[in-house]
């Protein structure tokens, strides 16, 4: 044949071929709605590039997909006139695998993770799933506006290599043959085939038609499948979950179900239809920073373009689905959308109704809800600090760890915190720390256990900053356990005569360890709040968190020193002890030990263990030999 070349796969494909082939795949019939897919969409390409160049039509706008049986061969062929493919397009689409986030993840895995169904799936096999049930494939294919002898040809047994060459073709578009292997002789059944694209096809907007024989008069004739309607144009009422879900698969090439969806149909000064979902599972790239996010979107039915990121805030990036206006131009560009104030409308709209389609998700379905906290909570805590206005939606949808639930599930709303607040209490006290061990056993709790006032734990890397932005919830403010706080006062027992006098008798003691820490601290007070603790520090409203400190050193900024206030809590025993000693270097070691000791509560690490370690050793030693 003219120009044949025989060519290998990129590596990553024949590690998806060879996975696809030998992993049992307990969803097989997938490669058709893959395929139906790959010809829907080189329709609405078709459509797309024909607004501007007509002439790609050739003189035919009607578009469809084709499927005929052969059961004397053995094979299925599945026939579009979309847009084709020139020859170094079949060499890019179909010998490579573009989508730079998957290559990598394919690198990352192990063979056995890989056969983990699940994850197939999240790759939108596509075209290569055709290699599950067939032992050899062919296409051939001719784009739309191209010389007839620009056609191509291309063949694959789905091992190392394809073929290629270059034939004639008088019809626009691809057709596809499955040559299938032993034991798939379901999809050489013509019922069977229509049961299986019947499920998932109503809602694609082109006509899917099936060669069928009309025994009387032994014709062959093409019969349309599919309803062809818009899933999104139609009316909820009678569009039922089943339809719902397999159009998000659609859309999505994701396997599982989705968690949730809206679908609206708006009038009115902004005319568009959205359908909304939300994914189970957070797709294995969700962290990269150039995966492809965003929603897809049609201007008066016509698709337009993937992944149209402007619609939704950033932290509503797990958000899938389309969107279909009525009032963008039909050659919109991407550029255009970026300062077009009707995305910023729709980018509005778009995120209220995201926001309220997870707020009727935690009040319909706690499981789901927790499900879809686990997901995705942490993108979505990266809302409070970026989107202002939304700020108390966002708010009631964040999800906490506290004291009172003890466990690393954050399952806890703000709701439920006030409604268990304290009758005094006025503020919503949080405590942020590195690790859930580390907040859960803080001695800045000591004081809320014994009152029985619940503390929100925070120690996602994220959770300072979206604290920071947190102000209020339904009029009470946010404060953490570990700045100094006014408001406690209120909570605090009324001071005993006898601590009155601890108070008194103390004073020394407290001008004696102003005078040693001298200005390491902002201030050195007594304080009633710790329990088991002798001392701890604390940081006034002026002084930026430890928490925060922490962020900015590890984001290589440099920070000013935290300046403390320490506490001392003058009913421990060790400061008892400690005030008795006179002699004044024996009495500095053991407050450098105490300090030290608080600084370790508070930041998880000192600047020199070392010398902390030998000046407790020192310490232990000498009250052993007493
Ligand atoms: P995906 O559809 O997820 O991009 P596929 O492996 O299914 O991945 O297809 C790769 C590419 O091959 C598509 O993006 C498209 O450009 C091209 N392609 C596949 N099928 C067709 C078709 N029927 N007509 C035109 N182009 C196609």
């Amino acid at each position: 044949m003219r120009g044949e070349e025989t060519r290998g796969f990129q590596s990553e494909v024949k590690q998806l071929l060879h996975l696809m082939v030998h992993s049992l795949y307990s969803n097989k019939e997938i490669f058709l709605r893959e395929l139906v897919s790959n010809a829907a969409d080189a329709a609405d390409k078709l459509r797309f590039c024909a607004l501007s160049k007509p002439e790609l039509f050739e003189g035919n706008s009607d578009l469809y997909v084709r499927i005929a049986i052969n059961k004397e061969k053995r094979t299925l062929t599945l026939t579009d006139n979309g847009i084709g493919m020139y020859r170094n397009e079949v060499i890019e689409n179909l010998g490579t695998i573009a989508k730079s986030g998957t290559k990598a993840f394919l690198k990352s895995m192990s063979g056995e993770q890989l056969k983990n169904n699940h994850l197939i799936g999240q790759f939108g096999v596509g075209f290569y799933s055709a290699f599950i049930v067939a032992y050899k494939v062919t296409l051939l294919t001719r784009a739309a506006g191209a010389k007839i002898n620009e056609g191509v040809y291309w063949e694959s047994t789905g091992e190392g290599e394809y073929t290629l060459a270059d034939i004639e073709k008088i019809n626009r578009g691809t057709e596809i043959t499955l040559y299938f292997r032993e034991g798939e002789d379901d999809f050489l059944d013509e019922w069977y085939v229509r049961k299986v694209i019947s499920k998932y096809s109503d809602h694609i907007a082109l006509p899917i038609e099936i060669e069928t024989k009309d025994e009387k008069n032994n014709l062959f004739k093409w019969e349309k499948i599919n309803k062809a309607t818009a899933l999104w144009k139609r009316n909820k009422a009678e569009i039922n979950d089943t339809e719902y879900k397999e159009f998000y698969k659609y859309i999505t090439h994701d396997s599982s179900d989705p968690i949730t969806w809206s679908h609206n149909h708006v009038e009115g000064t902004q005319e568009y239809t959205s359908l909304l979902y939300i994914p189970s599972k957070a797709p294995f790239d969700a962290w990269n920073r150039d995966s492809k996010q965003g929603l897809k979107l049609y201007v008066q039915r016509v698709f337009i373009m993937d992944n149209v990121e402007q619609f939704m805030p950033n932290y509503l990036r797990f958000v899938r689905g389309l969107v279909d206006s009525n009032d963008l131009p039909l050659n919109v560009s991407r550029e255009i959308l970026q300062d077009s104030r009707i995305t910023q409308n729709l980018r509005t709209s778009l995120t209220k109704r995201s926001l309220q389609m997870l707020e009727k998700l935690a009040k319909d379905d706690q499981e789901k809800y927790d499900q879809f906290w686990k997901e995705f909570g942490l993108i979505l805590k990266e809302g409070p600090a970026t989107d202002q206005a939304n700020q108390q939606i966002l708010a009631k949808l964040l999800r906490f760890s506290t004291t009172y639930s003890a466990d690393t599930k954050q399952s806890v709303s703000l709701d439920d915190y006030l409604h268990r607040m304290q009758k005094d209490q006025d503020k919503i006290y949080y405590i942020t720390a590195d690790s859930f061990a580390a907040a859960k056993s803080s001695p800045h709790l000591e004081f809320f256990r014994k009152k029985n006032i619940e503390v929100l734990l925070c120690f996602d890397r994220i959770d300072e900053w979206m604290m920071n932005y947190l102000i209020n919830f339904h009029g009470k403010t946010f404060q953490s356990v570990s700045k100094e706080d006014e408001s406690l006062n209120k909570l605090t027992d009324e001071k005993t005569i006898e601590q009155k006098e601890t108070e008194k008798a103390f004073g020394p003691f407290i001008e004696r360890l102003k005078n040693l820490l001298n200005n390491r601290v902002k201030e050195v007070r007594l304080t009633n709040r710790l329990t088991d603790t002798p001392a701890i520090l604390t940081t006034d409203s002026n002084e930026m968190s430890t928490q925060m400190a922490k962020l900015f050193t590890a984001a290589g900024q440099n920070v000013p020193e935290v300046k403390y206030i320490f506490e001392i809590n003058p009913q421990h025993l060790l400061i008892k002890r400690v005030t008795e000693i006179e002699d004044e270097k024996l009495f500095s070691e053991w407050i450098e030990l105490l300090f030290d000791q608080a600084l370790l509560a508070e930041r998880g690490t000192l600047e020199d263990p070392n010398q902390f370690i030998h000046r407790m050793n020192g310490l232990l030693i000498k009250s052993l030999v007493k």
